[in-house]
């Protein structure tokens, strides 16, 4: 299966013995496609944004996170696939282990493929390849429409999120510091943090 294909290298860098990480599975839920953003203290502190594509989350590192702010254009570099069950990870990866340290369930929900060619609605999959994705974003912090765009292929593939201007645009403040807080489970990362390594789900996607 494709999604299985997708996630080789994800399972390559992880030992499912030692880290709690889903190793893959379905999920469950709504029948939208689900986005999540998790913040992740690992050696340093980024936020990963990982969209349903295709059977699987792909994903982007964002250094400085996202941004409600139309005029921030924020850099994503892309990474590997994740599960679909990755969405609700919420816990620490133990020392040792790849991306080592703790993760934060930021934000959560679902989106709606906006994407247009030449006027045409275009597919997820196809609108990923071409570099180019439109996303309107249903999350219990980030709501509105956000342009996700690849400026830069090849090994240094680069793309940028920014915020579109609508309902869901606020210059005003940053999310990121007014709402630190676990969208699931309203935790700080420093609470999570000391809860330690959990094995086993502990949360559940609705
Ligand atoms: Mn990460």
């Amino acid at each position: 299966m494709a999604a299985d294909d997708a996630l080789e290298k994800y399972r390559q860098k992880r030992d499912f013995e030692r880290t709690s990480e889903p190793r893959g599975g379905e999920r469950q839920g709504a029948p939208e496609p689900i986005f999540v953003i998790q913040k992740h203290a690992a050696r340093r502190l980024h936020y990963d944004f990982r969209l349903e594509i295709g059977g699987t989350l792909k994903s982007w590192a964002i250094p400085k996170g996202p941004s409600t702010n139309p005029k921030e254009k924020r850099l994503a570099v892309p990474t590997e696939d994740h599960p679909l069950a990755y969405a609700d990870f919420e816990g620490n990866i133990p020392p040792g282990q790849y991306g080592a340290g703790t993760v934060l369930v930021w934000d959560i929900g679902t989106f709606r493929n906006l994407t247009e060619k030449k006027g045409q609605p275009i597919p997820l999959e196809e609108a990923y390849v071409h570099g180019h994705l439109s996303i309107w974003l249903e999350g219990r912090k980030l709501q509105g429409a956000y342009a996700l765009t690849r400026f830069k292929t090849g090994k240094e593939e680069s793309w940028l999120l920014v915020k579109k201007d609508d309902v869901g645009a606020d210059a005003s403040q940053d999310i990121l510091v007014s709402r630190p807080e676990s969208a699931l489970t309203g935790r700080t990362l420093e609470e999570v943090a000391a809860a330690g390594p959990v094995l086993g789900e502990e949360f559940c996607f609705h």
